[in-house]
C-alpha cells in the first residue's frame, strides 16, 4: 500500500464555557485544530486530529502544525501507511523534532492499519485492557469559590476525578487547592496541575500548604531540576507532564524516582508509536498514567480513547474526553461521556468518520485530495 494524498483542514472549536484559563495568566477561548487525512492507492483513508493548548504551553503552535504538515507531506507521499516504524524513522529523517506535527500523520497511519486489519486501534495498541475508562474533568483557573462550583457541577456531570488550573500566585493557589479539595465527596480525586507556573519558592511554600491533603501535585516548576528538588522536599505524589518529552526524558526521571504519575500526551510525543512506546514504559516501571492529548475535538478524543483502552485501569489514573469541552462536532462515532467515563469506538481504525461539512475546504492539499 501507498500513500497518494494528504489533506489537511483547519476547524475554530469554541468552547462550552467560553474560555479556558491556566497558569501565568495564559487563556484561550476559540481553539484552532487541524485535521488531517492521508489517503492511500487502496481507497482507504486515514483520519487524525491535531490541537495545541494555544501557543504558550508547549513549543508547539496551530500554524505551526500546518506550516510543518506542508514541510513534511510531500515527503511521505509513495511510502506504506502500515510500516509505522519506517514511516516514524523517515519523518525524523526528514523533519527534525516538531514531534506534534508528526502525531496526526502518524494517528491516520494507525487509522488505515486498523481498516485493513479491520480492527479498532485499540486491538493493535496492545488489546482492550478495560471497561469504561474514567475520565477527568480540568477545573479553568479561576477564584477558589468559583473553581469549587465548578467541581460540583461536573460531579453532576459524572465525573469523579478533577484537575485544578493553578500555577499563579501561591496564596490563591493554596486556596483555590483547599476550597476544591474540601469540595470532593467520598472516592472523588483531585489533582493541582501548575503547568510550570510556580517558581521553587512559590512550589514549596505551596506542597507545605497542602501537605496534609489528599492531593495530587503535576508539574510544578518550569524544568526537571526544579521539579525533582520540589519531589524531594514532598510526600504528595508527583505527576510529570510537560517535561517528559520523550524516552529519553522518560527513563532518566525513572531512574531518578522523580515521579508517581506520568502525564503522557499524544502529540507532545509525536503520535501512537512514541505514545505506545512510552506507555509500555511507564507499565514497565510501574507508572501510572494520564492519558490524553494537548487538546483536541472528536478525533483525537477517539486516538485518547484506544490508546487508553489498550492501557490497564490500575495504569491507566485518568483520561480526557476534549469532545465534551466543545460545541463543535467533527466526526460521527467519537466516545460519548457515560457517568464520567468512555469506551473506544468498536469500529475499524480509529472507528469514527469526519463530518466534512464540519471541515470546510481544505487549507493544505499534497498529492490526491480526498
Ligand atoms: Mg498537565
Amino acid at each position: 500500500m501507498k500513500i497518494t494524498g494528504i489533506t489537511a483542514w483547519q476547524v475554530d472549536l469554541p468552547l462550552r464555557e467560553g474560555r479556558y484559563a491556566w497558569s501565568d495568566g495564559n487563556q484561550v477561548t476559540v481553539f484552532d485544530a487541524t485535521v488531517v487525512a492521508v489517503a492511500t492507492d487502496a481507497g482507504l483513508v486515514g483520519h487524525a486530529e491535531c490541537t495545541p493548548l494555544g501557543a504558550a504551553y508547549l513549543p508547539a503552535y496551530a500554524g505551526g502544525v500546518r506550516a510543518g504538515l506542508a514541510e513534511l507531506a510531500p515527503r511521505l507521499i509513495g511510502l506504506d501507511p502500515t510500516d509505522l516504524g519506517a514511516l516514524n524513522r523517515h519523518m525524523d529523517a526528514t523533519l527534525r523534532g516538531h514531534p506534534y506535527v508528526k502525531a496526526p500523520l502518524d494517528i491516520a497511519c494507525w487509522d488505515i492499519l486498523g481498516q485493513l486489519a479491520g480492527l479498532p486501534v485499540c486491538k493493535l495498541l496492545g488489546g482492550s485492557a478495560q471497561d469504561g475508562i474514567r475520565l477527568y474533568r480540568a477545573i479553568s483557573q479561576d477564584t477558589p469559590e468559583r473553581m469549587a462550583a465548578s467541581v460540583a457541577r461536573y460531579r453532576a456531570e459524572g465525573y469523579r476525578a478533577f484537575q485544578l488550573k493553578v500555577g499563579g500566585d501561591a496564596d490563591a493557589d493554596i486556596a483555590r487547592i483547599e476550597a476544591c479539595r474540601a469540595a470532593l465527596a467520598p472516592g472523588e480525586v483531585l489533582d493541582a496541575d501548575a503547568n510550570t507556573g510556580w517558581t521553587m519558592h512559590e512550589a514549596a511554600r505551596v506542597v507545605a500548604a497542602v501537605a496534609p491533603l489528599d492531593v495530587y501535585i503535576e508539574q510544578p516548576c518550569p524544568s526537571y531540576r526544579e521539579c525533582l528538588s520540589i519531589r524531594r522536599r514532598t510526600a504528595r505524589p508527583l505527576v510529570l507532564d510537560e517535561v517528559i518529552t520523550d524516552a529519553e526524558t522518560l527513563l532518566r526521571a525513572v531512574a531518578d524516582d522523580a515521579m508517581d504519575m506520568v502525564n503522557l500526551k499524544i502529540s507532545k510525543v509525536g503520535g501512537l508509536t512514541r505514545a505506545r512506546l512510552l506507555r509500555d514504559l511507564c507499565m514497565a516501571a510501574g507508572i501510572p498514567m494520564i492519558i490524553e492529548d494537548t487538546w483536541g475535538g472528536d478525533i483525537a478524543t477517539a486516538a485518547i480513547a484506544h490508546l487508553a483502552q489498550s492501557t490497564p485501569a490500575e495504569f491507566c489514573f485518568a483520561a480526557t474526553d476534549f469532545n465534551s469541552y466543545g460545541t463543535r462536532r467533527l466526526a460521527d462515532g467519537a466516545p460519548a461521556r457515560v457517568e464520567g467515563r468512555m469506551t473506544a469506538p468498536a469500529g475499524p481504525g480509529l472507528g469514527i468518520t469526519p463530518l466534512r461539512e464540519a471541515l470546510g475546504a481544505p487549507v493544505l492539499v499534497v498529492g490526491e485530495a480526498v
